[in-house]
């Protein structure tokens, strides 16, 4: 029965850390704004709590936990947003229980390809990949292309050519294969479900106030041959600006595209002056919700306040800050 209510009425779940001004003895303003911030995600979905099993879930938190620490420990030490971004999207490509790198879900052909971009809150410049099947780590591709390219996408061959010239590792499409993915790649290919795997992201900002973001994904099980997401797309999956904020989303990636999620958030940041809270609220769970995009974001302002608003029965989820406060989360309630 409970099943049942979760995932007929999935319950909305923000949680927003505010950052606080104070007032001190002589009236002036203190801004307790954390220095700096980490934000990731490992993907919105459908996990059944009752039989994830208590292992699952501590192995998926450790994971989690090991990316936040290693995007953490950059920040720490005065590093960029974008080393950030870049080191806890490349933990989770690298673990087998995410959907991006290894573990990465097939598509219909029984191939992982996969997607990935990066943006840099502070100049405005994006990398992205699409459609390819032999960078270890897609992410770190995107991220050359941003840097070493004129361009903002590179896709399948062409953008794999590049990543190997720029001396990132190249793999055997075997390396992605895990027993877990091709079971629901072989169990899925009659049904058109949202399987509970998903896409990671992270968000971050620096000591320097730069804000970046980051996604990485193998898609949805069984699309389509050829097909991209909102992952890759700036805009979409997403968006970073130092003057709003940093936006990586998670879920049924058309929606995203068409809405424009993550620039949505940003614009309307931007132009209407709305908070981080209410704007990642109301997208996810009003306006997505009533046009039945499953998903959900993770959003970080200039300020250090974070959303992370998914409509979905979970999201596996979790922030560090520079108060040393590590939170990671995978349902609603836990
Ligand atoms: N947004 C991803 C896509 O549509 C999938 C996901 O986040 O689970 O490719």
């Amino acid at each position: 029965m409970k099943r049942r209510f979760l995932f007929i009425v999935p319950v909305a779940f923000i949680l927003i850390v505010s950052c606080k001004n104070v007032v001190d003895e002589k009236q002036t303003v203190q801004d307790q704004c954390p220095e700096w911030v980490i934000v990731i995600h490992g993907g919105a979905g459908y996990i059944n709590q009752e039989t994830f099993s208590a292992e699952k879930e501590s192995q998926h938190k450790e994971r989690m936990e090991a990316a936040l620490l290693m995007g953490g420990e950059i920040l720490k030490n005065g590093g960029s947003s974008l080393d950030a971004v870049e080191a806890a999207i490349r933990i989770m490509e690298d673990s087998p229980f995410f959907n991006a790198g290894r573990g990465a879900v097939f598509n219909a052909d029984g191939i992982n390809e996969m997607d990935a971009s990066i943006m840099d809150g502070k100049t405005g410049k994006a990398g992205a990949v699409a459609n390819v099947t032999v960078i270890k780590n897609p992410i770190s591709a995107a991220r050359k292309v941003m840097e070493q390219t004129k361009h903002v996408m590179l896709i399948k061959q062409g953008a794999e050519k590049f990543a190997s010239e720029q001396g990132l590792d190249i793999v055997d499409p075997s390396y992605f294969f895990t027993q877990e993915s091709w079971d629901e790649h072989i169990n899925g290919l009659e049904k058109e479900d949202y399987g509970h795997k998903g896409t990671v992201g992270c968000v971050a900002l620096d000591k320097n106030g730069n804000l970046a973001a980051g996604t990485s994904t193998g898609g949805m099980t069984n699309k389509k041959f050829g097909r991209v997401g909102d992952s890759p797309i700036i805009g979409a999956g997403t968006y970073a600006d130092n003057n709003t904020c940093a936006v990586s989303a998670t879920g049924h990636g058309e929606f995203f595209i068409r809405n424009v999620v993550a620039y949505d958030i940003a614009a309307r940041m931007k132009y209407r002056n709305e908070n981080l809270k209410d704007v990642a609220d109301d997208i996810v769970n009003k306006q997505l919700k009533d046009i039945g995009a499953n998903g959900g974001v993770i959003a970080l302002d200039k300020n250090g306040n974070l959303a992370m608003p998914f409509n979905t029965s979970s999201m596996y989820r979790g922030y560090l800050k520079a108060d040393e406060t590590l939170k990671v989360f995978i349902f609603h309630d836990r």
